[in-house]
């Protein structure tokens, strides 16, 4: 009943509040009615005032008799309870061990795989997490979508709970600050929204990109993050770019968040992505052979959360089928996705990508000049196109003007040196892939 509900209730409201909402919630049907679980006090808050009434008609509805709807803060699974987090009303300041503050035990640095493109981000957070307040403050973690902020952000919040014990940390969307506090203006109960912020030990806030053009919202977000820092008490943000690129953002809550630490988290390169994809199989007991998760990691090159939902595909299907996975059996079920991903990047298209970058004509990229300023960028191009193809040597020489396939391997060798060794070199190349592959 409760899919049909939802679909009923994605054609009614707009797309994100299904997502921020409604999708979150765990459903426990039972004979005498339905239970909606929410992770936490306002989300149970929002959701009764403002949907309940017509989830429950829609309930009754598709049952065919009246079915009554309970809702409550909690989850299905035993093991992670979640309990009202510091915005719950209750009277008492929450202490110790039974703060929970909406953090997923499940994300860990023990499972987070450490590869080049997440190592700073990765080391930060350790820091952070062992000398909470005192390490870097505040820690601003930022990247792309799907690269494992959230992750880290958590495994901090867990790290600092197990090491601390009675320690309180409060994990929360960017959005639920938001609503939190619209719902305490309403109430006139800002009091009680200031306070709450006194009582935790460490505050981790997740995309704060989202508080963009909010300016109330910026404003309350300036004076408990002020707050906060002056008690020493550890904050720590991600974002889904760098803040200062961030537009309609308050100029002092930039410069604000480069008081403390600021650390990219990078499209992991092709070892991490293999890494990951092995270690996820690992987790959930999915026998992944090597070649297979070669094959994945090799064509898909966004970003973590697409590797991820590659694996549970082709899970899903050698659950239902009884088949192994093999080469054959991933190219077959993922064969839409890897084309999807594959199609995107052409050895053109890297070339003109490259010339943009180095703002260069396209003509004197592909000419025979060897001035380094050309010689160079050309190589980048014909090493991101051995990398991002999947062209042969030969057909990468030709496509640069009818170059020798050992002028291709050689320009190869020149860029893995020199992105290993070089920090310009490793932007540089690191900036177009993200551009190429997202
Ligand atoms: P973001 O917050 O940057 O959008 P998430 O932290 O939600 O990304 O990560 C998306 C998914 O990818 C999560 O399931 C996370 O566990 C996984 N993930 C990302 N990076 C890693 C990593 N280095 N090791 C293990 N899992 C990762
Ligand atoms: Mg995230």
């Amino acid at each position: 009943v409760w899919p049909r509900c939802l679909e009923r209730l994605e054609a009614e409201l707009p797309a994100e509040d299904v997502h921020t909402w409604l999708k979150p919630l765990q459903v426990d049907a039972r004979s005498d009615g339905l239970t909606l679980f929410a992770p936490n006090a306002f989300v149970v808050d929002t959701i009764r005032e403002r949907y309940l009434a017509r989830i429950r008609e829609l309930i009754s509805h598709y049952a065919g008799l009246p079915t009554p709807v309970t809702l409550e803060v909690g989850s299905l699974k035993r093991e992670t309870v979640v309990v009202p987090s510091a915005t719950a009303a209750s009277p008492a300041r929450p202490g110790g061990a039974d703060f929970q503050g909406n953090l997923d035990g499940h994300y860990t640095f023990e499972n987070f795989v450490e590869g080049r493109s997440n190592q700073l981000g990765l080391a930060a957070a350790r820091q952070v997490a062992l000398n909470p307040g005192r390490a870097y403050n505040p820690l601003l973690l930022y990247g792309g979508t799907g690269l494992g902020k959230t992750h880290l952000m958590y495994a901090a919040g867990n790290f600092m709970r197990a090491n601390n014990p009675g320690m309180r940390v409060l994990y929360l969307r960017s959005e639920q600050f938001f609503s939190a506090m619209m719902k305490s203006l309403q109430d006139r109960s800002m009091d009680q929204f200031k306070r709450q912020f006194q009582q935790v030990d460490a505050l981790l806030i997740d995309d704060i990109q989202f508080f963009a053009g909010k300016n109330t919202t910026q404003e309350e977000f300036f004076h408990t993050f002020n707050a906060l820092f002056d008690g020493k008490q550890q904050i720590i943000l991600t974002c889904d770019r760098y803040p200062r690129e961030v537009e309609n953002l308050e100029p002092r809550l930039k410069s604000r968040l480069g008081w403390g630490l600021s650390v990219a988290i990078e499209p992991p390169d092709f070892e991490t992505r293999a890494a990951i994809l092995t270690a996820k199989a690992s987790e959930r007991h999915l026998g992944l052979p090597d070649d297979v998760a070669y094959l994945i990691a090799k064509r898909m090159r966004s970003n973590v959360r697409d590797l991820e939902g590659a694996l549970n595909t082709l899970a899903a299907r050698s659950n239902f089928t009884g088949r192994p996975i093999t080469p054959e059996f991933a190219q077959e079920t993922l064969r839409d996705l890897l084309r999807a991903q594959a199609q995107v990047i052409s050895i053109s298209n890297i070339q003109k990508t490259v010339a943009d970058y180095y703002q260069l004509r396209m003509a004197d990229l592909l000419s025979k000049r060897r001035t380094r300023s050309l010689a160079r960028p050309r190589q980048m191009a014909m090493a991101l196109s051995k990398e991002l193809t999947e062209h042969s040597l030969p057909e990468i020489g030709d496509a640069f003007g009818g170059r020798d396939h050992t002028t291709v391997l050689h320009a190869c060798r020149v860029i893995r040196d020199l992105v290993e060794t070089d920090g310009k070199h490793h932007e540089d190349w690191d900036k177009l892939v993200r551009k190429l592959t997202e």
